[in-house]
């Protein structure tokens, strides 16, 4: 196997992208700031979009899709989204390529195929969605309107990295219409708790739910809900945003539905999205020196059992003890590998789970045979324990869920332990600077100060927390009067 990551302390973003390529969950394309995302990470992926897909359904979406390309004319439609996502857009001005008749064996743009109306590829989907709801929508009856789509999208980033920050990437993206804009705000802050559930339940990772200010808001958004989790490096990560756009899109595209009392109206909406910086989060909150540590809910293999034998007829041996707690593994819905492989030794193996994070491992060899047991090791904590194998199921079963509480708990304690009320600019400063995480600190409320702050300290605000309680007190730098703390952090 491959040498060793370089560690946490030493440089934490060597470590992350050295991890993500050897862990082989994903790897720098052909395509500047694009990932080729490889099985072992798509399958992540596909678990986080299977949870996410039911939690969706059971909140009464569905899923639809809509087109890649949005015209540029509809893209303008909303100002304030089209100015927002300008300086990030790629756009389709030709259809066709040709011979080059300077440069033989290369092809040039066909300056007759320039196409009549160009074609922004969609950095978020709400132009072209809204433009095709005002179809959908005619009357009260129609609404709510819940559709969700998986999808990629493109932002023409210009600092990228492996799954926090891609030019192209895959997310979902709900759209929802309603009629009040009370019912549309319900379902924003809903959506916002549907991430935090998937983020504190599959992923192990304690989130913050709260509101952005101003300057951070969605562009076209009247409010942004966020979900911001902690790194291990003291930087946050926003994880997914869910915004409530008021009547800006149905104004925009002229979405209007006849209410109960027969008066015309224009509909409120909302948009939300996660996206496959969840697979950076994950990684960055759990994992450790020695690779990737994946919780057992997201993990897609939970449990590798690697066989220690010489010769075949151990083997044979070993695989009919196995294949019996394999099944019952497997009934439990639990996903096992058997690795047989005889191309590579126990100690690669055992290596190579290491570096996926795979939960469980469990390793069978002769003297195991004889005393009817097996060895369990937990990739969390490393320990190791020898077990009978008539136990091994039930005990791998509650293994698995020790595992998933306490990759959270051991989160939360990080997340404590770097949460800081400060007072005063200078330890502000000093937190921010020496001991990173999140500061709970007074703000004055204005997106001046919020700059000058950014500018000084590169902190920015991450939200003002949901459940944040009033409190008097004074702006950490203009000293002016604010009612509530909010969390600042330096950010990915
Ligand atoms: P937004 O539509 O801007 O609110 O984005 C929705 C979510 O997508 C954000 O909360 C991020 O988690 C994620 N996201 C935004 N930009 C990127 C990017 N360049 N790469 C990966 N994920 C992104």
């Amino acid at each position: 196997m491959s040498k060793n990551l370089t560690s946490r302390t030493e440089d934490y973003s060597k470590w992350y992208n050295e991890l993500v390529v050897k862990a082989d969950l994903a790897e720098n394309s052909a395509v500047r700031g694009c990932m080729v995302i490889k099985p072992y990470g798509f399958a992540i992926w596909e678990k986080m979009q299977a949870e996410l897909d039911r939690m969706f359904k059971e909140t009464g979406h569905e899923n639809a899709y809509f087109p890649l390309f949005v015209p540029k004319s509809l893209f303008e439609a909303e100002e304030k989204n089209a100015e927002g996502f300008a300086k990030e857009c790629a756009v389709v001005t030709h259809y066709r390529l040709q011979n080059d008749p300077d440069n033989e064996g290369k092809l040039r743009v066909d300056p007759e195929a320039k196409l009549e109306e160009e074609l922004v590829v969609r950095p978020t989907s709400e132009a072209i969605i809204w433009n095709t709801y005002k179809g959908w929508i005619q009357s009260y009856r129609d609404l709510p309107l819940l559709i969700n789509q998986w999808a990629n999208v493109v932002r023409w980033e210009m600092r990228t990295r492996l799954f926090l920050r891609t030019a192209e990437f895959l997310w979902q993206e709900g759209h929802t219409a309603h009629a009040t804009k009370k019912e549309a705000i319900v379902e924003s802050i809903q959506m916002q708790e549907v991430y935090a559930e998937f983020a504190e339940k599959f992923m192990a990772m304690p989130v913050i739910k709260g509101a952005k200010s101003e300057s951070e808001r969605f562009a076209g958004a009247e409010e942004t809900f966020t979900i911001e989790a902690l790194m291990q490096d003291g930087k946050a990560l926003q994880a997914g945003t869910s915004h409530f756009l008021g009547q800006n899109f149905a104004k925009a595209f002229d979405v209007k539905y006849t209410s109960k009392e027969g008066k015309q109206e224009y509909v409120w909406a909302t948009s939300w999205g996660v996206s496959t910086r969840l697979i950076g989060g994950l990684i960055m909150t759990h994992s450790d020196d020695k690779g990737l540590v994946l919780p057992p809910k997201l993990a897609p293999i939970q449990v590798a059992i690697v066989p220690i034998y010489k010769g075949e007829e151990q083997l044979e041996a070993i695989s009919n003890k196995m294949d019996i707690i394999v099944k019952k593994l497997r009934k439990k819905g639990i996903s096992v590998k058997f690795d047989t492989r005889d191309t590579f030794r126990p100690g690669a193996k055992f290596a190579e789970y290491e570096l996926k994070g795979v939960p469980v491992r469990i390793a069978i060899g002769n003297r195991d045979l004889e005393n009817g047991t097996l060895e369990i090791a937990r990739r969390d904590t490393l320990e190791k324990q020898t077990v009978t194998q008539d136990e091994a199921v039930s005990f791998v079963e509650n293994l698995l869920e020790e595992i998933q509480e306490s990759l959270f708990n051991k989160a939360i304690d990080y997340r404590k332990e770097h949460t800081t009320e400060v007072s005063t600019f200078d330890e502000f400063k000093d937190v921010i600077k020496n001991k990173g995480g999140f500061v709970s600190a007074h703000w004055d409320g204005t997106e001046e100060t919020e700059d000058k702050i950014k500018e000084l300290t590169k902190a920015t605000i991450r939200c003002i927390p949901m459940d944040a309680k009033e409190e008097e007190g004074k702006c950490v730098f203009t000293g002016k009067t604010s009612s509530r703390r909010v969390l600042f952090a330096k950010a990915y």
